[in-house]
């Protein structure tokens, strides 16, 4: 069976993980980039998952004005998007949707996360909780829609810590681990990463979806 799949981001490393869990034959992964489209996507949406089907939605419109034929070559054709952030318990669940945007998106990681630690001041430990959560959705040509949710539980820590990973990493921290999430392993954090379950849980809906 052939399968198209276009990803709604401009991020290579999601491409790269979205790859290597989606890794069949005749099952070609592609950017909107790699496909010519380009459309202007508005995430006005309150919630992560509302975020993730705004993004699917608005590329497979562009794809099917841009190229109306080109489906029919293939046996199914996905749009797949996803949408992240952290959410932290003490604060109302912020930055939320707004996770890329928090302080403004020019402003630096360092100076976001060094945000989240002051405002969490005199705050006990078992009171910092938080999640990442990472929902990606699937739309096909017939605009059946599949969305899935997955989260990473931890806590947000008193200084950040570690090189590896991006964001709030390094204000994260993983219980199990003592560690915080920029202090692990990429390999090691795709284990456990929001991203990393629900693009698993996503391929084991689509799989068993196409079976039936
Ligand atoms: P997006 O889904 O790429 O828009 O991600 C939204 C934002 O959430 C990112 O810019 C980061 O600020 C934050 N975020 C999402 N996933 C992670 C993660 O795994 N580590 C650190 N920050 C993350």
């Amino acid at each position: 069976m052939s399968v198209k799949v276009i990803v709604a981001t401009k991020n290579q490393g999601k491409i790269r993980e979205i790859k290597s869990i989606f890794n069949f034959d005749n099952w070609e992964i592609l950017t909107m980039k790699e496909e010519g489209l380009d459309p202007e996507i508005v995430e006005d949406g309150k919630t992560f998952e509302e975020n993730s089907i705004i993004k699917v939605r608005t590329v497979r419109e562009e794809y099917l004005k841009q190229k109306p034929q080109d489906y029919v070559n293939y046996d199914k054709v996905y749009i797949f998007a996803d949408d992240s952030g952290l959410e932290v318990d003490a604060l109302n669940k912020e930055p939320g949707v707004l996770s890329a945007r928090y302080m403004g998106e020019d402003t630096s990681y360092h100076i976001k996360n060094q945000n989240i630690i002051d405002r969490l001041e005199g705050v006990k430990e078992e009171d910092r909780t938080a999640r990442f959560v990472c929902s990606i959705a699937a739309i096909d040509m017939e605009g059946n829609e599949t969305v899935v949710r997955e989260t990473m539980e931890g806590y947000i820590g008193y200084k950040e810590a570690g090189e590896n990973g991006f964001g709030y990493d390094p204000i994260f921290m993983l219980p199990e681990y003592g560690l915080t999430s920029a202090e692990i392993s990429m390999e090691e954090k795709n284990k456990i990463s929001h991203r990393g379950k629900a693009l698993r849980k996503m391929m084991e809906v689509l799989l068993n979806k196409s079976d039936k």
